[in-house]
């Protein structure tokens, strides 16, 4: 390890390593440091990524992949079934894989990497961030960077001791809790969401499956509705409802925000990314897309700045506008959608489903559920078409 690089990257998820990556292809020094001993674990990830969009953003490896799904159902909260099976729809991937191959990539690109490596402090030298503190092994550390990129997740620290205020509140944090089960009888193609607010209120529950008999089984609830009932009693009455001879291999939990970009996410000499950016669909809770495209614009933009000797956050701005032409502008949009849809009393979601529950699955796009459910809404219809092109 050097005692100084271009850029530190914090966090080596796919946020930090696909801005690794990005920055190291154009020519900057880098170093990411990651906190647990190994790149992808633990997973706190219901794994499901849209297919067109990762194929955008890189040659898609066999060995991610845990199932191709080639469809997806949406139950109501009476059981009514509504079913669209359009060509080329996802995959639930292997994240413990998947992450530890991006960082690969950024190895690759030239980007170094050290795991158990907690980053505790930035440096600030002259009032100006200069790098960071860190322990690793049990000994203390410090690195010199231009340009620190907080890509740490939802539990990011690094944004706040830049003094960006990254708190989220209630109302727009999902919890969300996960089992990955085994012994189930499912479709292994095709993803199921479950609506209702004796299900998941203001969110949903998903059963992504990961092999012909097993899956992730997960809900979020939205803050809106925390009460006495916690989520995981939800997915558990569910889980013994549903999957009554499941076993349960692993259990995760963990908060996803569904809100908008932070108002900041650069400062000089520093930039957030990812989850610690808030860049995360705030309809669907899924964030490793939106990670990876910020962190494509974050590397490429870190390392123009550095070849321009000027790190200020007018010029990392450029970031923030490419950021939003890329996936800001749809973060928002789905925002505005999210803000109605997350409300829907369990009638309005049964008279959806009537709606559309004999549309042939082959015919049916996600477009059309939404224009359907957003008829009251047709501003938000515009919002939908955008996204769902
Ligand atoms: P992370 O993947 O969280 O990576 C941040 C990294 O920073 C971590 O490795 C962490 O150890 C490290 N770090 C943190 N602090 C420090 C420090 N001080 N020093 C060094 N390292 C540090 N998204 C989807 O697209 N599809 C899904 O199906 C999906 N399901 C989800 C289910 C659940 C239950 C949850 C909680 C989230 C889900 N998400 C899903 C969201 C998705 O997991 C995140 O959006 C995605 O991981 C964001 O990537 P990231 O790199 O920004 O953050």
């Amino acid at each position: 390890m050097k005692e100084k690089y271009d850029i530190v990257v914090v966090g080596g998820g796919p946020a930090g390593s696909w801005t690794a990556k990005n920055a190291a292809e154009n020519g900057a020094s880098v170093l990411v440091l990651e906190k647990d001993r190994e790149i992808g674990l633990p997973v706190r990830c219901g794994e499901g990524i849209s297919e067109p969009g990762l194929k955008k953003l890189v040659d898609v490896k066999e060995q991610w992949i845990a199932a191709k799904i080639k469809g997806a159902e949406l139950i109501a909260p009476n059981g009514t079934v509504v079913r669209t099976y359009a060509s080329g729809f996802g995959y639930i991937v292997h994240r413990k894989v998947f992450d530890a191959d991006l960082a690969a990539m950024a190895a690759e690109a030239g980007a170094e990497i050290k795991t158990r490596a907690y980053v505790h402090d930035l440096i600030i030298e002259n009032g100006k961030i200069a790098g960071v503190e860190f322990s690793h092994l049990g000994q203390a550390y410090r690195v010199k960077a231009k340009i620190v990129i907080g890509a740490d997740g939802i539990e990011s620290r690094v944004g706040r001791w830049a003094g960006i205020d990254t708190s989220v509140p209630m109302n727009e944090m999902d919890t969300c809790v996960q089992m990955t089960l085994a012994n189930i009888n499912i479709n292994p193609e095709v993803v199921q969401f479950y609506l209702g607010k004796d299900i998941a209120p203001g969110g949903y529950l998903w059963v992504f499956p990961k092999g012909p008999r097993s899956a992730n089984v997960g809900l979020g609830i939205s803050g809106d509705y925390s009460g006495d009932k916690k989520a995981i009693d939800y997915l558990t009455d569910f889980i013994d409802k549903r999957f009554p001879a499941a076993s349960v291999l692993t259990m995760v939990a963990g908060g996803v925000p569904t809100m908008k970009t932070l108002d900041t996410i650069v400062r000089d000499g520093l930039m957030l990314v990812g989850d610690a950016a808030h860049q995360i669909n705030p309809l669907s809770g899924g964030g490793i897309l939106y990670a990876m495209i910020a962190g494509k614009c974050a590397g490429r933009v870190a390392a123009e700045a550095i070849k321009a000797n000027d790190v200020s956050a007018r010029r990392l701005q450029e970031y923030v506008k490419e950021w939003m032409n890329e996936g800001g502008k749809n973060n928002e949009r789905a925002y505005r959608i999210k803000s109605v849809v997350n409300h829907f009393s369990d009638e309005e979601l049964n008279r959806i489903g009537d709606m559309l529950k004999d549309v042939p699955p082959e015919k049916m796009t996600i477009l059309q559920i939404f224009k359907t459910a957003l008829v009251k809404h047709p501003k938000l219809i515009l919002d939908a078409s955008r996204i769902f092109k």
